[in-house]
C-alpha cells in the first residue's frame, strides 16, 4: 500500500506514476492466474500469449499503427538503447541536447535547444545537409520540463532527407495527443510513465531493425527473452485508458511558483499539461528536502540524475544555470497542500542561504 495520500503529497509523476486501479487488478490477475510460459503449446500458456496479444493490439491501438509494429521490452531505456544502437546502421546519431540519457548516451552529435527548450529545426536542417546521418533521435516531451517538440516537423525535415528519425515518448501517453507520432519511424513508450507497471516498455518499429539482443524467438524474433505477461497486460489496460489531462491543477501551481519569484522553464512554447519546472533563488534541492518533510514528494529533475549533484544537461542546454523545482502532476492529483506549503517552505528556504 502506498503509505501517504497519493492525491495530495505527490508531485512526482515524471519519475514513476501509481498504477491504475484497472492496471492493478489485470497485473494481480495476471500474476496469480497467467503465469506459464506464454511461448508454450499448452492451453494455459496459450491464454498468457493470447492476453499478450491483446496488449499489443491496444498499444498499437493508442498510437495507431499495425499492431505487428508493436516489440515489447524491460522499458523505454532498453528501446531507446535497441534503437539507437541499431537503427543507424552503421552512421552517426543525432539528437537534441535535452534527451534523456537513455539516448544521450548513444548521440554522435548533439541538435541545439533555444533558450525555452525548443529544438533548433534550422540547425538541425544544417547538419542534415552537412553530412549523413543514419538516425534522428528528438523526445516528444521532457521529462524535466514538460516541453513539447515539434516532432512532425522534425519528422519531415528528416524524411526529406532519407533520414530515419526515432521519438522517445514516455512522457506523453496520458497527458496530451499522440497524432504527432504518425510519422516517426520509431516510438519508444515507458509502462511506468503511464499508469503502468515498472519494467515494461514499447519500442514501436515501422522500419526494420536488427535486434538488440540475440537468444529465443520471443517477439518474431527481434526480441528475445520470455515475455514479462503481467507487465506486458499492465501497460495494454494503461495504454486503453490513456487519455490526455486537464491543465488547470498544473496551472494553478505554476502560478503561485511565479508570485513566489521562480521563473518557469520554457514557459513560452507548448508543454505538458502536468509539469511544473521553477527555477527559484534557492536550490531546488533544498525545496525538495523542506517539501519532504511536509510530507511532499517533488524532484528537482529527472529521478535518474538525482543525488549526483552535477547539473541538469537540460537545464544548461537552454543556457541558464541552477537547480529548478520540478512539480509534476497527475490526473488525480489535488494541489491543495502543496500551495498552501509552498510559501512557507520558500520562505524559509531564503531564510537559512
Ligand atoms: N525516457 C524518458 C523521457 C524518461 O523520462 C525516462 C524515465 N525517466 C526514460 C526514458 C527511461 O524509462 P524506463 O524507466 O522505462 O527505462
Amino acid at each position: 500500500m502506498f503509505a501517504m495520500n497519493i492525491a495530495t503529497s505527490y508531485f512526482d509523476h515524471n519519475a514513476s506514476t501509481p498504477l491504475l486501479v484497472p492496471v492493478q487488478e489485470a497485473v494481480v490477475d495476471a500474476f496469480a492466474r497467467l503465469w506459464c510460459n506464454p511461448h508454450a503449446q499448452y492451453r494455459s500458456a496459450q491464454a498468457a500469449s493470447v492476453a499478450v496479444e491483446a496488449a499489443r493490439r491496444s498499444v498499437a491501438k493508442l498510437l495507431n499503427t499495425p499492431p505487428a509494429t508493436v516489440f515489447f521490452t524491460s522499458g523505454a531505456t532498453e528501446a531507446n538503447s535497441w534503437v539507437l544502437q541499431r537503427a543507424a546502421e552503421g552512421q552517426g546519431t543525432l539528437g537534441s541536447a535535452v534527451e534523456h540519457p537513455s539516448v544521450a548516451e548513444h548521440l554522435s552529435a548533439r541538435i541545439p535547444v533555444d533558450n525555452q527548450g525548443v529544438v533548433d529545426l534550422a540547425a538541425l536542417e544544417k547538419l542534415l545537409s552537412k553530412s549523413t546521418w543514419g538516425l534522428v533521435s528528438v523526445m516528444g516531451a521532457n521529462n524535466e520540463t514538460g516541453v513539447l517538440q515539434p516532432i512532425a516537423d522534425v519528422a519531415r525535415i528528416c524524411h526529406y532527407h532519407n533520414v530515419r528519425f526515432h521519438c522517445d515518448a514516455s512522457q506523453m501517453p496520458g497527458r496530451v495527443t499522440l497524432e504527432q507520432l504518425a510519422e516517426a519511424d520509431f516510438v519508444t513508450l515507458s509502462g511506468h510513465k503511464m499508469g503502468g507497471p515498472r519494467g515494461v516498455g514499447v519500442l514501436v518499429a515501422r522500419q526494420e531493425l536488427t535486434p538488440l539482443h540475440r537468444g529465443g524467438p520471443q517477439e518474431r524474433g527481434l526480441r528475445a527473452g520470455t515475455v514479462n505477461v503481467p507487465g506486458v497486460i499492465g501497460i495494454g489496460v494503461a495504454a486503453d485508458h490513456a487519455v490526455p489531462m486537464d491543465p488547470t491543477a498544473r496551472d494553478s501551481v505554476e502560478t503561485l511558483c511565479r508570485e513566489l519569484g521562480a521563473k518557469i522553464l520554457g514557459e513560452g512554447v507548448p508543454r505538458l499539461p502536468n509539469t511544473v519546472s521553477a527555477l527559484f533563488d534557492v536550490p531546488g534541492d533544498l525545496l525538495v528536502m523542506a517539501l519532504d518533510l511536509e510530507g511532499i514528494a517533488a524532484s528537482t529533475g529527472s529521478a535518474c540524475s538525482s543525488g549526483s549533484h552535477r547539473p541538469s544537461a537540460v537545464v544548461e542546454a537552454m543556457g541558464l544555470t541552477g537547480a529548478p523545482l520540478r512539480l509534476s502532476l497527475g490526473r488525480d492529483s489535488d494541489p491543495v497542500r502543496l500551495l498552501h506549503a509552498l510559501p512557507q517552505v520558500v520562505e524559509r528556504a531564503r531564510a537559512a542561504l
